[in-house]
């Protein structure tokens, strides 16, 4: 057993980026300086779209997405029940109503064909989850949103630097958002951004990140002098901070090799579990290069004697730090309270009982890889029937 515990998932920040950060604090701009552009960007050029719009965190950002898209009070909205909160709270923040749609039972994304069943004359707007990092069927959901005239916001949190049929998410739907969390493929912290092609959203979301607030002459009303301003509506403070931003520009230019990297290790995991019938490996959508986020090992029930938390357990006192990804969260108190009803998505909440997340970051070394699949193969033969 290794005697150091291994999360399962990290930052990797080498000295370029520390240098990064303190030049910005012996400088002017603490925020909303130059490195806020530069990062915009930067993360604009990398996946192709027109603007980019950098947030205090991918929540904040998604909120602001929710906002530029119109939703309001009354809307219905269509997203996945596998996610992290915050793909279905964004909708609340602005008075939304959460639909949400089941799974697809390959991929784990949320399924068109579910999707289609939940559209009403209410719906305004889809919030598809590239989970683990492999892009949703975009033509399907592309078509549907089409034929139905609603708004996609992509939340692509675990898929920078991912592809849907060689074009690189980011710029193929109205919006989208990423994350920069620690775990996330690049980090600022705490960070989010959201890439667009479209002008009126680019100039909404700027002025939402910041009280609601513009200085733009074209926008105002009035004016009383150099001075001035107007806030519009009700904004918030949602900037993010130069420090980050530079940090962020840094973390981007090894972007590719941190995919690389990840690439690596899930061959040597897909090598290891390819041989054990008890495990369902992530299956992999030929239309899609996913950018490799999360591992989710999907446990074989019926042939093994012990349930996942036992198995959870086991690997946790290996020292190998596994996680859940995701609790259902239609399941979650605030939406049971809303009336959201467990048994709803049956697909979602069966999967929910049989997954587990292997560690999986760039900073992994081949020893903690090996440590894993030992750990793995060790209490699997435990627990087969
Ligand atoms: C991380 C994450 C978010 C939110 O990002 P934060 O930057 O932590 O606010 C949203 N959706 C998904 C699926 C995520 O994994």
């Amino acid at each position: 057993m290794r005697d150091t515990y291994l999360p399962y998932g990290k930052q990797y920040l080498d000295e370029e980026d520390i240098e990064t950060v303190i030049k910005v604090l012996k400088g002017d701009y603490l925020t909303t300086g130059p490195s806020i552009k530069e990062f915009e960007k930067t993360v604009a050029n990398y996946v192709g779209s027109k603007y980019a719009v950098a947030f205090s965190n991918g929540t904040a950002a998604l909120h602001g997405a929710c906002f530029a898209a119109g939703i309001t009070v009354g809307d219905e909205v269509i997203t996945t029940p596998i996610t992290f909160a915050a793909s279905a709270n964004c909708i609340r923040y602005v008075g939304g109503t959460v639909v949400f749609a089941d799974i697809d039972e390959e991929t784990y994304n949320i399924d068109h064909k579910e999707i289609e069943k939940k559209i009403t004359d209410k719906t305004k707007a889809i919030i598809p989850v590239h989970f683990t990092g492999q892009p949703v069927n975009l033509d399907a959901i592309h078509s549907i949103a089409e034929k139905h005239d609603l708004i996609v916001i992509e939340d692509a949190a675990h898929a920078l630097g991912a592809s849907y049929k060689g074009k690189k998410v980011g710029a193929l739907s109205d919006m989208t958002m990423f994350s920069f969390h620690p775990v996330k493929h690049v980090t600022t912290g705490e960070g989010g951004i959201i890439t667009t092609n479209n002008e009126n959203y680019y100039q909404k979301l700027v002025q939402f990140r910041s009280h609601g607030i513009t200085r733009d002459k074209e926008l105002l009303e009035e004016n009383h002098g150099p001075w001035y301003y107007d806030m519009q509506f009700l904004g918030f403070n949602y900037r993010m901070t130069d420090i980050q931003a530079a940090l962020g520009v840094s973390q981007m230019k090894k972007l590719d090799k941190f995919i690389e990297r990840r690439k690596e290790i899930v061959k040597k995991y897909n090598e290891a579990f390819a041989e054990i019938p008890e495990i369902v490996m992530p299956y992999q959508s030929p239309d899609s290069d996913s950018s490799w986020h999360l591992y989710i090992l999907k446990l074989n029930l019926n042939n093994l004697t012990n349930n996942r938390k036992e198995i959870f357990e086991k690997l946790i006192d290996l020292n190998i730090g596994v996680n859940v990804h995701y609790i259902p969260v239609h399941t979650l108190m605030y939406y049971q309270q809303l009336g959201y009803k467990k048994g709803s998505l049956p697909k979602a909440e069966a999967l929910y009982e049989e997954i587990i997340t292997l560690p999986l970051f760039p900073k992994m070394t081949n020893e903690d890889i090996f440590d894993v699949i030992e750990a793995v193969k060790t209490v699997i033969t435990q627990v087969k029937k």
